[in-house]
C-alpha cells in the first residue's frame, strides 16, 4: 500500500430514510478513509417515501459538524458515479447474513464490470435489525421508532407520515 495515499469512498444507497445504523457506519468508515461522500441515489426496486432532495437534507443537516464527509444526489450506475467522483471504493454496511449474500454478489458485480471495489463495515450489535424499510413500516401504523432513527429524521417522517394519512 502507498504511505500517505488520499483515500476517497463513496457510501451509496437510497437513506429513505437515514437510519441510526446508516449513520453508525458513516461514523465508523470516516475513521478509515480521509473522505467520504455519502451518495444518494434511488433504488428502483422501492418506491421512496421523501423525495431526493429531502433524504440529502436530512443527512446534511446529520454530518454538517463533521470533517470529511459529503453528501450528494446521484443517478445511473453508481460505479460510474465511484469514477466520475475519483473514488478509490465503495463502502456498504452489513447487518447479517441476508446482507452478505447480496452485497457479495453486487460487489463482485462492479468489480467485475467496472474494477471498483468494495468495503464492508459491520453494523453495531445494537443496529443489526434497523432498516428503513421497517422505519417507513412501522413508522406508517403509529410504531414508536424513535430510537432508530435521529430527531431531525423522526420530525420530518411524522410530518411526512402525517400529510400522508390526510
Ligand atoms: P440500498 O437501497 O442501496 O440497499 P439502503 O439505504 O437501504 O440502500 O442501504 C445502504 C447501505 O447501508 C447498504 O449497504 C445497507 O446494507 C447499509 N445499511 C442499511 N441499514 C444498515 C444498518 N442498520 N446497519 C448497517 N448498515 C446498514
Amino acid at each position: 500500500m502507498t504511505p500517505n495515499k488520499f483515500v476517497r469512498a463513496v457510501f451509496p444507497g437510497s437513506f429513505d430514510p437515514i437510519t441510526n445504523g446508516h449513520l453508525d457506519v458513516i461514523q465508523r468508515g470516516i475513521k478509515i478513509v480521509d473522505e467520504l461522500i455519502i451518495a444518494v441515489g434511488d433504488n428502483p426496486e422501492k418506491d421512496s417515501l421523501f423525495s431526493g432532495e429531502e433524504r440529502v437534507q436530512m443527512i446534511q443537516e446529520l454530518v454538517k459538524d463533521m470533517p470529511g464527509i459529503l453528501v450528494e444526489r446521484f443517478t445511473g450506475l453508481t460505479v460510474e458515479y465511484v469514477k466520475s467522483k475519483n473514488a478509490q471504493v465503495i463502502l456498504r454496511g452489513l447487518r447479517n447474513l441476508t446482507d452478505v449474500q447480496y452485497e457479495f454478489q453486487l460487489a463482485l458485480t462492479n468489480r467485475a464490470v467496472a474494477g471498483v471495489e468494495t468495503m464492508f463495515i459491520m453494523t453495531g450489535e445494537k443496529y443489526g435489525f434497523t432498516t428503513s424499510t421497517l422505519i417507513r413500516e412501522v413508522g406508517r401504523f403509529g410504531g414508536d421508532v424513535s430510537g432508530l432513527i435521529p430527531p431531525n429524521v423522526y420530525d420530518r417522517l411524522k410530518v411526512k407520515l402525517g400529510s400522508l394519512s390526510k
